[in-house]
């Protein structure tokens, strides 16, 4: 095998971004604050090298454009989001533009310009830490941002307004972020897994299929309190020994169904005392699957289940369901051009499709859209553990760089 091309500077990017943080020893770069606005100027330099021109939208998002010999075609757009969680890894989101920075630079550095324009974008906003939302970047592009996002807050009372404002973003010309539809040929975003199973499978990039659906559910079982050593253990309602027995009931039935997660993630006794059988306990439920018929049986079996299980003990149950959101299908257009593209490179194609939510979720409702997953260390993201391989990153960009000269064949399938 030839010398990595691109990875070793790819991967130096990554160093480089990845250090440009708001706090000293850990990363954590929210958007709009200084550190946002420090990386996307070095994310900006690189992207000017690479021949593009490069602007930030009214919203925050950094933008590249590599111009195409036809300004009229619509564009591919390639990217991923600048923002991180707090002592993150420095490739979830950075991996995703920074290819496709690499890829134009190639493009640039053999004077090649395709039929069509590409657009490389560092989203403002994806992971949602610093307000209560998330896709701020993506759903301005697909102008599907609701304006009443503006006005939420962070735990200081900046709203999103303000900070986009001392940003030098604009909140007034938040429609002018969106682009015109059907001017998007394609979004592609390249990502690390945050998942163990191409590494399992000894694979460096997979195509994603879908990216999961999620239901979340809030249980509250009501029992009897009482005095821990006086109630016997035939008369007692214990609400939490009936929300463990829940609990085990819902890692039974995901694990039966291998397309399937269900977690319990917090769990809340009353009254929380070492010598009170407990009353009430509430626990949350989290169930996503790539299906979303799939993933609504298993949450109306489980619902089901927790009933019986109540009621067989004596206990009340009350099940909120919080939030219900659809799996997203990747246009299988895109799936085709991967797929051809890995082929064409010599990697072997393997699909899969991802637990965690991505822009891609809100582009797939503008335009066809469509992920590359790269191998991470052990599954390991949100995490300054998280680490891929040189050769993989480097597989990455040349990926990218393959679909981007097959799509300017004239008979490339649109
Ligand atoms: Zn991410």
């Amino acid at each position: 095998m030839s010398a990595p091309a691109f990875g070793p500077e790819l991967m130096a990017r990554l160093d480089e971004l990845g250090r440009i943080s708001g706090d000293q020893d850990r990363l954590n770069r929210q958007p709009f604050t200084p550190a946002h606005h420090a990386a996307i100027d070095r994310v900006a330099a690189w992207m000017q090298e690479a021949g593009m021109a490069t602007r930030v939208d009214p919203i925050g998002n950094l933008i590249g454009r590599y111009q195409g010999l036809d300004s009229a075609a619509p564009v591919l757009l390639i990217g991923s989001h600048i923002d991180s969680v707090v002592d993150a890894g420095r490739y979830d989101g950075p991996l995703g533009i920074l290819t496709g920075v690499a890829a134009v630079q190639a493009l640039h550095d053999a004077g090649v310009h395709l039929p069509f324009a590409v657009d490389v974008v560092a989203f403002c906003d994806e992971e949602g830490v610093r307000f209560p939302t998330t896709f701020l970047g993506s759903k301005a592009i697909c102008g599907t941002l609701d304006p009443a996002v503006l006005e939420l807050r962070d735990k200081e009372g900046i709203s999103v307004a303000q900070a986009l404002t001392a940003f030098g973003g604009d909140p007034a010309r938040l429609a002018e972020a969106a682009y015109a539809p059907g001017s998007i040929r394609a979004f592609l975003e390249v990502h690390i897994e945050q998942g163990p199973l191409l590494e399992a499978e000894e694979r460096p990039l997979g195509i994603v299929t879908a990216i999961q659906g999620q239901s979340r559910l809030a249980v509250v079982l009501d029992g009897m309190a009482g005095h821990a050593g006086t109630v016997p253990m035939a008369h007692r309602r214990d609400a939490l020994a009936g929300a463990a027995e829940a609990i085990l009931a819902v890692e039974r039935r995901c694990a039966a169904s291998p397309d399937l997660v269900g977690t319990v993630g917090r769990i809340d006794a009353q009254p929380g005392a070492v010598n009170v059988i407990p009353g009430r306990a509430m626990f949350t439920l989290d169930v996503r699957a790539p299906n979303d018929t799939l993933r609504k049986a298993a949450v109306d079996e489980i619902v089901q289940t927790i009933q019986r299980i109540a009621a067989s003990r004596g206990l009340g149950c009350t099940i909120g369901r919080e939030h219900d959101q659809p799996a997203t299908s990747c246009a299988p257009r895109v799936q085709r051009w991967l797929a051809q593209a890995l082929r064409g490179e010599g990697v072997p194609v393997k699909y899969l499709s991802s637990g965690a939510g991505h822009d891609t979720m809100a582009m797939a409702e503008f335009c066809p859209a469509g992920m590359l997953f790269v191998r991470c260390k052990a599954g390991i993201s949100h995490n300054p553990l998280e680490s891929i391989a040189v050769e993989d990153a480097d597989a990455a960009v040349r990926v990218v760089l393959r679909v981007l000269h097959d799509l300017a064949q004239p008979e490339a399938s649109r």
